[in-house]
């Protein structure tokens, strides 16, 4: 790799569909900041062990989307390790089941504090130090990106959210030329699918596959490769979208 190998931020990289693109972007040359958040049990060095089996290059930082300053010195790793950043993938995420009489403050606000401003975070601190070329990415769900999900009004709030903000940061930084997009994935395996308590659970992701067009929930790899090329310059003239990654789920009529 060399100097002129692109360099990415991408936050929740220990695990699920931030480690698959840390691996993804390995094989492309695209050296990464790791995310890694030090509360959750994920373990960043099977991530960046994957990422030089893949020939690539990446470090690990601790990073906290519910805190600015955190989020400014995992998006500087990148320019004081690489001497630049080129994209910033806001992929960090909790999933909670709390019904709306449940629906306290608390848990509303801590939901939206992770996976709608920690979003707004990464992109801020992202933007503040690319240049022409920069592409950042925030991923959203089939939940709230497209349907509601009972228990989960938080969650769906949030990821709908975040899809107007990335319509207006696109907006707002293309005469920069920083493209801003959102992937919307549908049921992807993955430790925060695999939790029956918050999420389907094992079971409930194999009887959900079964009605899924392509016959199977997802792999967070068939996520990566989409934040991928929304990310490249294969997209170049693509901003302010949002596309679904679900095997059909979405489009599937049911009765
Ligand atoms: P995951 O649980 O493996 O990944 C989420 C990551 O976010 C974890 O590594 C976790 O440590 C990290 N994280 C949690 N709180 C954080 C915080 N405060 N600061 C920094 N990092 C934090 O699950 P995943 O499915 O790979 O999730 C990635 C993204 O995809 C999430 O935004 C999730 O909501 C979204 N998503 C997942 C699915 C699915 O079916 N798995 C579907 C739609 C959307």
């Amino acid at each position: 790799m060399t100097s002129e190998n692109k360099v990415a931020v991408i936050t929740g990289a220990a695990s699920g569909i931030g480690r698959a693109l840390a691996v993804h972007y390995a094989r492309q040359g695209v050296r990464s900041v790791i995310g890694t958040f030090p509360g959750d049990p994920h373990d960043p060095e099977e991530t960046l062990r994957l990422v030089k089996e893949a020939r690539g290059e990446a470090v690990i930082q601790e990073v906290d989307v519910r805190s600015s300053g955190s989020v400014d010195v995992f998006a500087q790793r990148a320019v004081d390790v690489y001497g630049r950043l080129d994209y910033a993938v806001a992929n960090a995420g909790i999933l909670r089941n709390s019904p709306l009489g449940e629906m306290t403050d608390e848990r509303w606000n801590d939901m939206l504090n992770v996976d709608l401003t920690g979003v707004l975070r990464t992109l801020r601190s992202g933007a503040a130090r690319m240049t022409e070329g920069g592409s950042m990415v925030a991923v959203s769900s089939i939940a709230g990106g497209v349907y509601g999900w009972e228990g989960h009004s938080h969650y769906a709030a949030a990821k709908a959210g975040l899809l107007g903000l990335i319509r207006s940061v696109a907006v707002e930084l293309g005469p920069r030329r920083i493209r801003a997009n959102a992937v919307i994935p549908g049921l992807i395996e993955t430790p925060q699918s695999l939790d029956p308590v918050n999420s389907l659970g094992p079971e409930g992701l194999r009887r959900a596959g079964d009605d899924i067009p392509w016959g199977r929930v997802g792999k967070p790899e068939e996520v990566a490769s989409v934040i991928g090329f929304l990310t490249s310059d294969d997209s170049r003239y693509v901003t302010g979208q949002s596309l679904i990654v679900d095997g059909g789920l979405t489009v599937k009529m049911r009765a």
